[in-house]
Formats: C-alpha cells, sequence, structure tokens
C-alpha cells in the first residue's frame, strides 16, 4: 500500500515543510494527524520517508503511550461503610486494583455455591448495585474479604517478604479460592470460617424481639456479611490459619486461641484504618484521642446490638489483664487487643505532628506500620503453642531491625506489661529496648484447656475440636461390644423385604 494513501488530503503536508511528526511539541496538526493515522491503523506518515523507518517509530510511540496492561483490569465496586446500622455511614465506592471476573470472583476469592446467581458487571467492568439486594451483599462481602487480603499481602510486602498468603489448603497442586456465602446461613445468628469446607459462611436472622415489635419483622432482618468488621474479622482466621494450621486447634493453649480470636479484631480495625477517609472520621470524632471510646473500638456493633449488646461484641478499648481473663478465649483475646490498640494510639500520639502533617495522614501510616509488624510477628511465632509473650518477643525484635525509635519498643513493652504478659521494668529500664527476649509474667497454666464460649463461630466449629475423635473412640468401642457379643465380621444390610428367620441365615447376609 502506499503510505498515506488513506490519509485526507487536508494532512498530506508539503514537500518543502517538516514532516508533522518531526515538530519538537505536539501541535494541533500533529495530534490530528496522529489520532487518524491511529484510527487508520496507518502506520506511516504522508512525508515520504523511508517506510519501514516511520513504521517502527510510530509503532513505539504508541507502546510508549499504551496503558499497562494491568490497568485495564480493576473494578469500581459500590459497597457498605463500616456498619450499615451506623446511621451517618452508608454506602461508598471503593477500587479493586486487580482483574475481577463475573461472581464477583478473582484468583482467590469466590462466590461459594449453591448461593446468589453471580453478579454481572456494568459495561464500565464495574459491580455497582442496589444497595439491600442479595446481589449487592454478594459484591460488598466479596470487596472486604478482598480488601483483607491484600492489605496484608502489601504489608508483607512493605517489608520485602513476598508471599500470597495461602489459604490453609493451598499447595502446588491445589490452588482453589476462599468460597464466599453470605447468605450461607439462613435464620442463624452465627458467621464462621471453616478450613474443611474452605469457605466463609454468613448468618442472617431476625433480631429476637425485633419479631414482635416490627409490622414487618423481615425489614428487621440482619445479615453478618453486611457488617465489614464481622467480614474482615472471619476473613482474618482464614488468613491466619493459612500460615499457622495448628493454631486454630481447641486443644491448643488458651493463648494461641487468643492470639487468632485477636487478630480477628484487630484485622477489622486495622482494615478500617486502610481507608483514608475512615482515618479522617476517627481523628474528628476523637479530637485524634484514641484512647476515646468511638466506633473504631467497637467491633461488629450490628451483631452485638441484635445479640443484645450495646457496645458490640469486642471492645479493643479495654484494660482487662491476663490473670483476670483466666481460659476464657474471649478474655484473653480482648487483652492482646486491647494492648496492640494501645500502643496504636501511644505510636499515633508520639507521630503526631499537626504543623507538619494531616492527623489522618498519621494515622493511616502509623497503623499501616503496625499490621505489618504484627504480621510479621506472627509469622516469626512458633508454629505450634505460640503464647503472647513469644509475638510480643518477637515484635520488639522487628521494629529494633527495622531502626525505629527506641520508644516503639517501649509503647510496646509498657502496654503488654501493664496485661501482665511480661514484668514491667520501670522507667529507666524500659528507655532501652531489651537485650534478651522477655519472660512471660502470666502462663497458661500446665494442661489449660481453652474455654472457647463467647467466641465467634470460627472458634466453635466441631472440625478445630477434634470431634472427629471422639466420633472414632465411639466408634471403636461400638465394634468392641460387637465383637464380644458374637456380631463378627463384615455385616451386609438385608433387603427390606426379606426378614431373617431364627435359624436360617437369609441370601446376601451372610457374617463372614
Ligand atoms: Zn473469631
Amino acid at each position: 500500500m502506499e503510505p498515506g494513501a488513506l490519509l485526507p488530503d487536508e494532512l498530506d503536508t508539503s514537500r518543502d515543510q517538516p514532516p508533522v511528526r518531526f515538530i519538537p511539541t505536539p501541535s494541533a496538526p500533529y495530534q490530528q494527524q496522529h489520532r487518524l493515522a491511529r484510527l487508520l491503523e496507518q502506520p506511516v506518515d504522508p512525508g515520504g520517508e523511508q517506510p519501514g523507518t516511520g513504521a517502527a517509530q510510530l509503532e513505539d510511540e504508541l507502546q510508549a503511550e499504551a496503558p499497562p496492561l494491568p490497568h485495564a483490569f480493576g473494578a469500581r465496586v459500590l459497597m457498605w461503610k463500616q456498619d450499615p446500622s451506623v446511621g451517618e455511614i452508608g454506602t461508598r465506592r471503593a477500587y479493586l486494583p486487580g482483574p475481577v471476573l463475573a461472581g464477583p470472583r478473582d484468583a482467590r476469592i469466590a462466590p461459594g455455591t449453591p448461593g446468589i446467581d453471580p453478579v454481572e458487571p456494568n459495561a464500565f467492568g464495574d459491580f455497582v448495585t442496589q444497595p439491600d439486594t442479595p446481589q449487592f451483599d454478594a459484591v460488598h462481602t466479596f470487596a472486604v474479604v478482598r480488601q483483607t487480603l491484600t492489605m496484608y499481602q502489601r504489608a508483607l510486602l512493605a517489608a520485602g517478604l513476598d508471599m500470597p498468603l495461602p489459604w490453609q489448603w493451598n499447595t502446588s497442586m491445589d490452588t482453589r479460592p476462599l468460597m464466599v456465602h453470605p447468605y450461607g446461613l439462613p435464620n442463624v445468628m452465627n458467621a464462621f470460617y471453616s478450613r474443611s469446607q474452605a469457605c466463609l459462611k454468613f448468618g442472617d436472622f431476625i433480631p429476637p424481639g425485633a419479631a414482635a415489635a416490627a409490622a414487618d419483622a423481615e425489614t428487621a432482618r440482619v445479615y453478618t456479611c453486611r457488617s465489614f468488621d464481622i467480614v474482615a474479622h472471619e476473613t482474618a482466621h482464614a488468613v491466619l490459619d493459612g500460615l499457622k494450621p495448628q493454631w486454630l486447634q481447641a486443644d491448643a493453649p488458651p493463648q494461641t486461641g487468643g492470639l487468632h480470636e485477636a487478630f480477628g479484631d484487630l484485622t477489622a480495625i486495622f482494615l478500617a484504618l486502610s481507608q483514608l477517609d475512615q482515618c479522617e472520621a476517627v481523628v474528628a470524632q476523637t479530637k485524634a484521642h484514641l484512647h476515646d471510646k468511638t466506633y473504631l473500638a467497637d467491633i461488629a456493633e450490628q451483631f452485638g446490638m441484635a445479640l443484645g449488646g450495646g457496645t458490640g461484641l469486642r471492645n479493643a478499648d479495654n484494660d482487662l489483664t491476663l490473670s483476670q481473663a483466666g481460659t476464657q478465649v474471649h478474655a484473653i483475646s480482648q487483652v492482646f487487643t486491647g494492648a496492640m490498640y494501645d500502643v496504636l494510639a501511644d505510636m499515633f500520639a508520639y507521630e503526631r505532628n499537626p504543623v507538619l502533617d494531616d492527623c489522618a495522614a498519621v494515622l493511616h501510616r502509623v497503623a499501616a506500620y503496625l499490621r505489618g509488624l504484627l504480621l510479621r510477628a506472627l509469622i516469626a511465632a512458633p508454629d505450634r503453642a505460640a503464647t503472647y509473650v513469644d509475638v510480643l518477643n518477637e515484635m520488639l525484635r522487628i521494629v529494633q531491625d527495622d531502626g525505629k525509635p527506641p520508644i516503639y519498643a517501649a509503647f510496646i513493652h509498657n502496654q503488654f506489661a501493664r496485661r501482665e504478659v511480661v514484668e514491667h521494668p520501670g522507667e529507666a529500664a524500659m528507655a532501652q529496648p531489651p537485650a534478651a527476649p522477655l519472660a512471660p509474667k502470666v502462663c497458661d497454666k500446665p494442661g489449660a484447656r481453652q474455654d472457647r464460649r463467647a467466641c465467634c463461630g470460627t472458634m466453635n466449629l466441631p472440625e478445630y475440636h477434634r470431634v472427629n475423635r471422639v466420633l472414632d473412640s465411639e466408634s471403636a468401642a461400638l465394634a468392641r461390644w460387637c465383637a464380644a457379643n458374637g456380631r463378627l465380621g463384615e455385616c451386609l444390610l438385608p433387603s427390606a423385604a426379606v426378614v431373617p428367620v431364627a435359624g436360617v441365615e437369609p441370601a446376601g447376609a451372610e457374617r463372614a
């Protein structure tokens, strides 16, 4: 084809002028020519220079201008902002940077089946649906799970650890995603992560009392999947189980169980603080004094209110100590959650400088560091029977390795000493990070069993209580009784029509 044959006459520049592509600044004629050339897929200009050279040059330009491929992916989603029961907070738009397919689903998270019909993206590839519909809940739940996983993946990458945070069942042969069931437990006041089912399930229910009070009880129905905090909490169980599968077992020491529950609650707090607008809201609400009681410290308030409590299931702003908590995993978890929350408040107060920087930006930054610190310390802690002091010592080591000011270690040491995790060494000794790992002050008693009452649904699932062992031992006892009473060998069930007669063995029911 003749170069420039398809271009309109007005762009056929005369020979005594330089071709438009050689004009250094992008002039109007250049822009027009460039656009048309791209539209017509005509890679050379009408100037008459060497066709091959011109084509290669334009191709280079086009490649240089094309956005990187990942920008073609990513989806905007409309989701609940914090809890829908908090009046002033409604829906929010969020951007998920990775590829999201109909479902919504991606490589790591998928909708559970049977469940809500897959939600298709709109023409822009976005998942913007009507609130109070199953499609909205499917998108919201996916988005919170995705944001939680992304938050921790980023935390590790920022620390130089390239780890995709596998689910517990993932191997080189099994890359199944986590299945999410937003309506997985109809009429059940519960939500849980199940390893054996590779899923998260969320209940919905009409709160007791609301059914009698409301003319239409359905309007009072509570969907746990709509709670930002509950979805983040349950996703955290899945993330931690992928790292430390022994920690979720009910026969682990009470503090190990407490780490799992506390990680769930802290994840809800960290996920909220990974959002700039939430940081701003918290700073405004507390006047930058984080020890103030706010919705930040109340986890899962919607679920908590539905259960009859006014302040939510968990309150990170507490002063519980280990000796007060005993073997109750829920109480023990509050000790850890509360200590970490106080460390956050201390670090924020230290870093805050309204003259130089916006308080919300500082809170966003401090929370990002602390969540990475916690996750790295959990990873570094023992695979079995990890205790609070194990995680504390890892955090103290990591802040030193990171080159943080010594006062960071002092904040952590002090808050965990207040909670009786370690001895309080006094103000003078606190000025320098401890040279050797600290010894625990209050330990689980030898052989102490976890009391998981008041914990979330995950902690109460039979699969983590080794119930199979109980069932197996009951089966074994039954088999022994049968053997002792002459019921030996394999028994094939007689067909219903054949009634065994004394002294006559029915066909097909012989005992070996
Ligand atoms: Zn939990």
